[in-house]
């Protein structure tokens, strides 16, 4: 029986990647790092095998940035920019790819999460929302922001 699969793509489609699913997990990382290399509030991985994923297209377009001080080894495509790949320090047979280069189901739900203590607060956490007024596609909380949870600065 062949194992089940899914492909993931870089924004411009220079890189493709594919793994095995079920993936191992899936994660919300809210840490610092994650936010400014992604640029979001907070990222979802799929965690997998290194020995279960395969770059089907664009290896030489994969860019990579190692940090010095946490030793992670993040990757994205040299052309567009999309982030690809997170290796942290010290799970040398797992691997991480953002979930949302995959159109298709990966077989885990994000149940975890990660770094929550360096939570933007400016993260969405689910306030009520209503259309904005002369901007057709445009949600937002109202006038007020209900205060953020207070969440430790470190
Ligand atoms: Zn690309």
């Amino acid at each position: 029986m062949r194992s089940a699969k899914a492909v993931g793509i870089c924004l411009c489609g220079a890189v493709k990647i594919e793994i095995a699913v079920p993936v191992f997990w899936a994660w919300h990382d809210h840490g610092r790092a994650t936010q400014r290399a992604q640029g979001c509030a907070y990222a979802t991985y799929v965690g997998c095998w290194k020995s279960k994923l395969r770059i089907v297209k664009g290896a030489k377009s994969i860019a990579t940035y190692e940090d010095p001080k946490t030793c992670a080894i993040r990757s994205f495509c040299a052309r567009c920019g999309t982030p690809l790949l997170y290796e942290r320090a010290g799970r040398g047979k797992m691997i991480n790819l953002p979930r949302a280069l995959f159109d298709t189901r990966t077989g885990r739900e994000p149940l975890y999460h990660l770094n929550f203590a360096e939570s933007a607060e400016w993260e969405y956490r689910g306030e009520a929302l209503k259309p904005l007024k002369g901007y057709p596609g445009v949600l937002w909380t109202g006038a007020k922001r209900k205060k953020a949870p207070d969440i430790a600065p470190f």
